[in-house]
This record gives structure tokens, sequence and C-alpha cells, in this order.
């Protein structure tokens, strides 16, 4: 870009020096000035020839022999010195007849438009140019000032110079540790980019987008560059937040043309970061480049509905913030595969190091497995620094190799730098979060109408939830009965209730659940008919929007103050009957809460099998799972 800049400014100063050349060049050397009297003696005598007249100046040539009488000496002097025939230029006065004493002297004459190009070149076209180049000076260094990455106004809509390209991006799967799940995710990409007929023959169908969802550092752009890598196709990347820009159109001729460029690389892999900033869900804000950041939307949207993946030509996007994006965005045909990555796990953190102490020389005591089980809530990005400042502290030590002791010295720094950012926990954190999990985990559990739990994690996930517990569902459902509702309320409660029982005290860690826990009650009192005490009349409380961008449009309230109280009252009966029936639970089960908070403390994840094991070895659970609800009177 800076490259081909310099040399359209270079084109600039060297039409300028060519006009000033051309201007010596074009014009006779050796042309004699004559007065107008002088003019017309030698044009009596004879002595022209081949006269232009343009702009009052006549030009033309001038034979020497024979003028001693008409020209003054030194005029003469010049001539001669110079030989040969020469030319003339003389400034004419008002002579109208003029032209009669040229055809006396049977001299060829004329005028001739062109003989104004060259001034017209120099008086209006030079100092054009030079504005022009003056003024695309000024925008370039606008433009980079405003936050573009060093481009021209006249190349604002050419994502060309943004778009960062490689041939070879040289990571491969080796490179990216303790992402397994999303690794696998990915296989299938590689698999199409490097085999794209066998996949076409079998019908195989092909993603077109794949968003990768993870918290900063997780390693989601080495994960795509990883799949262009295997597949051992060109990789192409910008960042979502370099198509917005402050000229309405200018992102969406970005788009337009960065699907071009992958047209023309095909196959290859397109890889958005920071998606959220140009993906943003329309309608919402009230910023302004509202439009603009529209246009844009609309026209990825539309690049990615004409796009056919049988070229090759696969997108990957990541984000940290997967809910602001837009639904369009998410639907068949767009982004409709998510992968998700999460911070790496005890296993997943030693793996991890051990990729990035590759090509670092460790000392005997560095135990990678201590490191690994010191550094909950790292990303990828973290351990990579982690190795990264132990083995500058060992270079700047003079060590041979790098001990533990520069390890523990770097974590200490980083450890303290992430505490100020909010991302580390700290221990009492992390048990009052491994206790929340299991209640949650453990309740489920015992009761016959939930999901089964298939991992339970004390990995912070995203920015709000420091852990979650994973249920999946057996089978699609289109109704829920009331004892499931009411098992679910539980579910989400006993989180809460854990922290109560094993503390005494209780955190913020369950706002959601708690939020999630009324919403439901709520519904189940106003919507679904399930409280004796408020009868089968649905309530239109609160006007929910339908989707994020929907309208929220106030309703007036369709029920009585005294109405309201009731439903607030009934809404409150529930979650606290809840309450009692989760302590009940948990309190009869105390020992299997203790152990399983124990080992999430340890292992940080507990999968189905680990789940499996504790609850066989547990003693025979008080509250086996039965429904645990008693029918409402
Ligand atoms: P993100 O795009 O999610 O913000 P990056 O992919 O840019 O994160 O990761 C930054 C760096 O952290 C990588 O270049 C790599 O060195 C390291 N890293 C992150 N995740 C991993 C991982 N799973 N395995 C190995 N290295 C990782
Ligand atoms: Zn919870």
């Amino acid at each position: 870009m800076d490259k081909k800049q310099a040399f359209s400014l270079w084109y600039v100063l060297a039409a300028l020096v060519g006009l000033i050349l051309m201007q010596e060049f074009v014009a006779p050397r050796h042309t004699q000035t004559l007065t107008y009297s002088e003019f017309k003696q030698a044009l009596m005598a004879g002595k022209l020839d081949d006269v232009l007249i343009a702009d009052g100046v006549a030009t033309g040539k001038l034979r020497t022999d024979g003028l001693e009488q008409i020209l003054p000496k030194d005029k003469l002097e010049a001539l001669k010195r110079t030989g040969g025939e020469h030319g003339f230029a003389t400034v004419l006065v008002n002579d109208p007849g003029l032209v009669a004493q040229l055809d006396a002297a049977k001299v060829r004459y004329g005028s001739v438009r062109e003989s104004k190009w060259l001034g017209a070149l120099i008086s209006w076209v030079a100092p054009a140019l030079v504005f022009f180049g003056i003024w695309w000076f000024l925008m370039k260094r606008m433009g980079s000032g405003m936050g573009g990455m060093g481009h021209g106004i006249l190349e604002i809509g050419k994502s060309k110079a943004k778009v960062y390209m490689q041939t070879e991006t040289g990571v491969t799967f080796k490179d990216v540790a303790g992402i397994d799940e999303a690794r696998e995710e990915l296989m299938e990409v590689v698999e199409f980019l490097k085999n794209p007929d066998r996949f076409r023959r079998l019908g195989g169908k092909i993603p077109k987008g794949v968003l990768i969802v993870g918290a900063p550092g997780t390693g989601k752009t080495l994960l795509a560059k990883a799949v262009a890598g295997e597949a051992g196709v060109p990789f192409l990347s910008l960042s979502g937040s370099e198509f917005v820009e402050m000229f309405v159109g200018v992102g969406a001729a970005r788009v337009r043309d960065l699907f071009e460029q992958a047209a023309a690389k095909a196959p290859c892999i397109v890889f958005i970061d920071e998606i959220d900033a140009l993906g943003k869900a329309r309608g919402v804000g009230l910023s302004g480049g509202h439009e603009e950041h529209e246009q844009t939307l609309n026209q990825l949207l539309a690049e990615m509905d004409g796009f056919d993946t049988n070229r090759g030509v696969i997108i990957l996007a990541a984000t940290n913030r997967p809910e602001v994006l837009d639904p369009a965005l998410l639907r068949p045909g767009r982004f409709d595969r998510h992968v998700a990555i999460d911070r790496p796990d005890l296993i997943g953190r030693r793996q991890i190091l051990e990729v990035h102490v590759k090509n670092v020389k460790l000392a005997p005591s560095v135990d990678l497995a201590v490191l690994a089980a010191r550094t909950p809530g790292f990303a990828g990005a973290d351990l990579a620094n982690l190795v990264n400042e132990a083995t500058l502290r060992a270079a700047k030590h003079d060590k041979d190799a790098v001990d533990m002791q520069d390890f523990e010295e770097a974590l200490d720094r980083i450890v303290a730098g992430l505490e100020k950012k909010n991302r580390v926990m700290n221990p009492t954190e992390r048990k009052f979060v491994a206790y929340h999990e299991a209640g949650h985990a453990l309740v489920a559990e015992f009761r016959k109408n939930t999901d089964r739990v298939t991992k339970v994690s004390i990995i912070p996930r995203g920015i709000a939830a420091l852990g979650y517990t994973q249920q999946s569902p057996t089978e699609d459902r289109y109704l829920m009965r009331r004892s499931e509702l009411l098992d679910r309320l539980d579910v989400l409660l006993a989180g809460r209730v854990a922290e109560q029982l094993v503390f005494e005290d209780v955190s913020t860690g369950a706002e959601n659940d708690l939020q999630r826990a009324t919403d439901m009650a709520r519904h189940m009192v106003t919507h679904y008919g399930m409280s004796e005490a408020l009868g089968l009349a649905t309530y239109d409380a609160r006007p929910t929007p339908l989707y994020l961008n929907g309208p929220m449009l106030p309703e007036p309230r369709t029920f009585s103050e005294r109405t309201a109280e009731a439903i607030d009252g009934e809404v409150r009966r529930l979650l606290d009957e809840a309450r009692e029936r989760v302590t009940r639970t948990l309190q009869a089960n105390r020992g299997t809460l203790e152990s399983l908070a124990a080992l999430l403390l340890e292992k940080e994840v507990v999968d189905r099998t680990m789940l499996d094991g504790l609850m066989a070895s547990a003693a025979a659970p008080a509250e086996p799972r039965v429904a645990a609800v008693p029918v409402q009177p």
C-alpha cells in the first residue's frame, strides 16, 4: 500500500518535471525576439516564412542573409553565431493590414490552435495536478490518522491492503493443543478443502461459515490458521473492525472486494476476526453510522448467500460475544456452525505448555504439571506469555536453561496482571464456584425429570459464567410438564443453595440462575396456568421483545393491582418451595456434594464417566431419582 502510494506520488512529480523539460524542448532553440517594426521590415524584405499567429504572438522562420539593414548589430551577431535557420517570435500590435501584407509577401502563414496546448497544459493542467497531489497527500495522512491502517481515501473501498494474506500459514494442528473438541469439529473443513471432489461426490454438505466462539487468547486465530495450514490453502484474514468506516458504503465495498479476492484465491480460508464489530444486530444502538453499519452487514449477508461453497472458500469468523450478533448471520447457509473454545482445563494447559516449551531449554526442575495446576483460568495466550516471560528472565540472568524459579516469578507477574483484569479466580472464589456447580449437578442427578448432566466445569466461560453444568436433552421437546418445570427450578436454585449450606454465605455468582428461575416461575403462573391460586387465566404483564431487535412497545397492564400482588406472591412461593426441596436433597447427600466439589477443584472438568463413578461410589443416595415434587393441593 505504502509502496503503491509513493509510486503514485512519483508520477505526479515526474509529470511536472516532464512538463518543464518539454517547454524547453518544444520551443525552437534559437528563437530571436523581434520588435514589431523589425518583424514588419523583415516581412517586407521577404526574410520570413511559415508564420504562425496565435494569441497575439507571431512565430516563424527567419533567414539571416541580408538582415543588416533591419536588425540591430547585437541581434544579428547572436543569430550569426548559431548559424542556419532561426526562429523568431514577435508580439503583435493591433494591425488590421497585416494579413494583406503577409499575402503580398507570399509567405505561408496561418493560425494554429494546437499552439495553445502547451500553454494550457502549463497554466491549467499542471496546477490542477499539483493541487490534486496535495489533496491526495493530505487525505492519505488524514486517513491514517483516523484509525485506518494508512490507507488513502482513494483506496478506501478496497480492502486489498487490509486483507492480510498468507499463502502458507505454517501452522498445523500440532501447534494447537488442549482444545481437542474444537479441533475435531474443524477437521471436516480441512478434509473438504483437501479433497473437495471426494466430498462432493458423496454428497457431503460443507458449511459456508464457521463461527469460532471463545474468550480472548484461547486460540481462535491460531485454530483458523491451523485449518488453512493443514489444508495447504491460502489464509486471508482481516478484522471486523476494519470494515467499519465513517463513510457510507465503504464497508460494503470492502466486503465485496474481500469476497472477490477470496474467489480469486480459491480454495482458501477467509478469517474475519472480531466479527461482532461488523455483525452487531441491526437496529440496536442509537449511534451514528448506523446506516453504514447496516449496509456493511447486508453486503456480507448477500455475499455469503451468493457464494458457492463448491468453489472452495470457507469463511471462519471469531468472536467472544456471540450474543450481540445479528440473528441473520447465524441462519443456515451463513455461520450456521458454531465451535466453542473454552479456556483449557488442567490437562489442556499442560499440553499447551508443552507446545510452547518445545524450543525452550528447560532445567530438570521444571515440572509442567505443577505449572498447569497453578494456572487455572489461563488461556492459551497467557500460557504462551508465561513461557516467554520465564525465558526472558532466564536470559537476563545468563542461565543455561530456564528453571522453575523463572517460571515462578513470571507466574506471579502474570497472575497479578490477570487479576487486575478479573480473569483469574482466587482460591476462595474457586471453592465457591466448585460447590455451586456441584450443587447444580447433583440436584440434576437426583431429579427424575431433568436432562442428563454431561459435563461440569469450573473453568470460566465467557465473561459472566464462572463455571457451568452442561445438560443435554435426550430428545426433542415440544411441551414441558409441570413436574419437569419444577425439577428445572430445583436445578437452577441448587447452586445458590449449595453455597448457603457449605459456606453459610452466598455469592453473586447465582445472579443468572436466579433470574432464569424467576422467569420460569413467573411464566408458570402467568402463562401456563400452573398456579392454583391464579387459575387458568393468563396475565400479560410485561411485553417481552421477540427478538433482540424486536419492538418494545409498552402495553397497558390488563389486570388489577391485587392480581399483580397475587402473581408476585405465587412466584415467590414457587421459588421458596423449590429452595426447601433442594435444601433437603443436598443435606441428605452432603457427602456426595463434598466429593464432587473436591473432584472439580482437582480436575476442573468432570465429565459423564467421572460423574457415574462418583454417583456409584456414593452411599445409596437418600433421595434416589424420584420426583421430589409433592402434588399441588
Ligand atoms: P484469539 O484469536 O482467540 O484471541 P490467538 O489465536 O491469537 O487467540 O492466540 C494467541 C496466541 O496464544 C497464539 O499465537 C498461541 O501462541 C497461543 N495459544 C492460544 N491458544 C493456544 C492453544 N490452544 N495451543 C497453543 N497455543 C495457543
Ligand atoms: Zn449457577
